[in-house]
């Protein structure tokens, strides 16, 4: 199997005003100097971006946005447009988080419109997915997950898809404390990853690179780094601190 760069993002969600988010990531430019091997996003609110992009001049931290709408531009109050975001700077966007679906009516078919407006401005994808509690216990995690899956890369071509990276984020370890054991979080990788074969093709599977998300510390990371089909992480708690986010950063070291 080819080697897949583990790949850890930061999702600051609602978090930081302009001055938290610099201090921040001065922080974390000096905790995370020197580390190789690893692809490090973080992805500030639409508030911060473009004080975070200076910031982040001659540093290997790629920037990311949180959301974006699939328009161009135009009457669309309050929303900002896939060129706004690589303008500012963006290589990474995150699509389909479970907050957007949860509450702000984000669906499979509005995911795909926006995964297919990113790609066309040439922004990388986080794309996340996941089922609630519900679903788990009800035993419907594999069907939603390829739901999730199909629904969100409908219509992307294999050039298009290797632009994208999955994320694992089961609902109920989200904010929550409870993460998915690796052994839990492997075996849905594995789905994913089939599913992608089964999409694709074996090549393809082999290369696109899938994080776990959902309550990921310096504590649990080791342990669900170790599973083969786990790329990296999604992180958003333990993202807000340069000290924790950095020793997940630093992962290999622990
Ligand atoms: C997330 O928001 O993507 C996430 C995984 O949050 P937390 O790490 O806080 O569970």
């Amino acid at each position: 199997m080819m080697g897949r760069l583990p790949f850890i993002a930061g999702n600051w969600k609602m978090n930081k005003t302009v001055g938290e988010a610099i201090d921040l990531v001065r922080e974390l430019k000096t905790a995370i100097s020197g580390v190789k091997g690893v692809e490090v996003a973080v992805a500030p609110p639409f508030t911060a971006l473009y004080a975070v992009r200076k910031e982040l001049e001659g540093s290997s931290i790629l920037l990311a946005a949180q959301h974006l709408y699939w328009e161009e531009k135009g009457a669309f109050t309050g929303e900002v447009s896939p060129l706004m975001l690589k303008e500012v700077g963006c290589h990474y966007v995150i699509i389909g988080h479970s907050e957007r679906r949860q509450f702000f009516g984000e669906t499979d078919e509005t995911v795909n419109r926006r995964m297919k407006a990113a790609l066309s401005q040439g922004l990388k994808i986080i794309f996340c997915i996941g089922e609630t509690l519900k679903e788990r216990e009800e035993g419907k995690t594999f069907s939603v997950i390829e739901r999730q899956v199909e629904g969100g890369l409908n219509g992307l071509g294999h050039q298009a898809v290797r632009s994208v990276t999955l994320a694992y984020e089961p609902v109920w370890a989200i904010g929550t404390g409870r993460t998915a054991t690796p052994d839990q979080a492997e075996a849905v990788h594995q789905f994913i990853r089939k599913k992608l074969e089964k999409l694709y093709s074996l090549e393809i599977s082999e290369e696109i690179r899938i994080q776990y998300g959902g309550s990921v510390t310096p504590e649990n990371v080791k342990g669900l780094m170790s599973q083969s089909d786990i790329d990296g992480a999604l992180v958003g708690g333990a993202s807000l601190k340069a000290e924790s986010f950095s020793k997940i950063v630093r992962f290999k070291e622990l």
